[in-house]
């Protein structure tokens, strides 16, 4: 039985991987982190606690779907006590991004900034449409939900990546996420990320391949968040068996 900790585990997606967890027969959720005291509740046996050394020595494996600054302090006390984490959380900084990679020398990480299957294969699309159709304009927009605090969301960055690794393009050179005023011409080489909020939309993302006389879309839209929460489930099962290291999501899936 892999006893699974849970980081994050009062919000949105964390409360669905409690529940998902029960229905999962060799995976258990074994403890939560709360900051302060948990408004719902949770089977006796799960240890709640706000001290993140025991939440880490209960657990087998940790899920983190939280927010940044959350995610780095986990981050940290994962370094002094190596447990395999999947992390979920997006809007991760410079900083955060390396402390992560530092991390993953001493266990192994999986970071998604998207865990659903569909993501995985559309990166894969994106990067051959990108590959395949060098002259057409790539624009990329993503709605969420009223209540999401990063922009644009982790998925798109990533979808962007993927665009521009599709033609050998330093995305940091290339991303546009806003336009406003006399900004003259689009630029070939431009691609641009642009985020919708509102109501509650679970994510969309749409990746378009601009032309004179065509333009494909590729749109995926995730219609619950039980998408993340069992996509989650699904990596940290692999994960489990996996040596130290850096994964992505299309490693843990094969693709
Ligand atoms: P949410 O705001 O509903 O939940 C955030 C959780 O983090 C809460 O439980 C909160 O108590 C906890 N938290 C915040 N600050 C903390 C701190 N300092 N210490 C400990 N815990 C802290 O958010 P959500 O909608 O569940 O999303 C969480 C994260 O996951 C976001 O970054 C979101 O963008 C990301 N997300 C990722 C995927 C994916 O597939 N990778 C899918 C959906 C959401």
């Amino acid at each position: 039985m892999i006893k699974v900790g849970v980081f994050g585990a009062s919000g949105r997606v964390g409360k669905l991987l409690i529940e998902d967890l029960k229905l999962i027969e060799d995976m258990s959720l074994s403890t939560v982190f709360v900051r302060n005291s948990l408004d719902f509740a949770i089977d006796p046996s799960v240890l709640v606690t706000s001290d993140m050394h025991s939440f880490i020595n209960a657990a087998d494996i940790i899920i983190d779907f939280s927010l940044p600054e959350a995610c780095e302090m986990l981050l940290e006390e994962a370094i002094k006590n190596p447990k395999p984490l999947v992390i979920g959380t997006t809007g991760l900084n410079n900083h955060q991004l390396n402390l992560l990679k530092q991390a993953s020398e001493l266990m192994p990480i999986l970071y998604a900034t998207n865990m659903s299957l569909g993501v995985a294969l559309l990166n894969k699309l994106v990067y051959q449409a990108s590959s395949a159709l060098k002259d057409f304009d790539i624009e990329i927009v993503e709605m969420h939900h009223r209540h999401k605090k990063d922009a644009p969301s982790g998925t798109a960055l990533t979808l962007s990546e993927s665009a521009a690794a599709g033609r050998n393009l330093d995305i940091n050179k290339v991303r546009v996420s806003g336009r406003d005023g006399n900004i003259g011409e689009r630029s070939k080489d431009e691609i641009a990320v642009m985020a919708l909020r509102g109501g509650d939309i679970v994510g969309r993302h749409t990746v378009g391949f601009y032309n004179d006389g065509e333009f494909i879309e590729l749109n995926h839209t995730a219609t619950s968040r039980n998408t993340f929460s069992k996509g989650a489930i699904r990596a940290a099962k692999w994960l489990s068996t996996q040596e130290s290291g850096l994964y992505s999501i299309a490693d843990c899936l094969e693709f």
